[in-house]
C-alpha cells in the first residue's frame, strides 16, 4: 500500500518547512514526481530554485536531500525538520559520489 499523493503532499511540506513549496505531481509513467522549490528564492527574483525528482521513495530522498542542502547553504538560520537529517542526506550523498549501490538501509529516516 502506498500513502496518496495529497498525503504524501502534506508529510513532504511538513519536513521541508516554512520556505518549501512541495509539490507532487503524477509523472507519465505513473511515478510520483517531486518538486520542491524555495519561496525566499523566488520571491527575490534572482534564480528560483527547485528539485525536481522522479521515482518513489528514492525520488523522495534525493529530492529532499537537495532541498536540506539548499536551506543550509543559502538560508542559514532557517528552521525546518528535514535539517535534523542532514547527516543522513550527506552521508547519502557521500555514497552516490562513490558510487555505492545501496545507501538505503541503515539512514532511511522513516
Ligand atoms: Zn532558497
Amino acid at each position: 500500500m502506498t500513502a496518496s499523493r495529497a498525503a504524501r503532499e502534506r508529510k513532504a511540506a511538513t519536513e521541508a518547512g516554512p520556505l518549501a513549496l512541495v509539490r507532487i505531481d503524477l509523472g507519465a509513467d505513473q511515478q510520483f514526481v517531486y518538486k520542491i522549490g524555495c519561496t525566499e528564492c523566488v520571491v527575490r527574483g534572482t534564480s528560483a530554485w527547485s528539485s525536481y525528482r522522479s521515482g518513489d521513495d528514492n525520488g523522495y530522498l534525493a529530492a529532499m536531500d537537495r532541498w536540506t542542502f539548499h536551506l543550509t547553504e543559502k538560508h542559514r538560520g532557517a528552521e525546518a525538520p528535514c535539517l535534523a537529517y542532514l547527516p543522513a542526506a550527506q552521508q547519502r550523498l557521500h555514497e552516490r559520489r562513490t558510487g555505492q549501490a545501496d545507501s538505503t538501509a541503515r539512514n532511511d529516516r522513516r
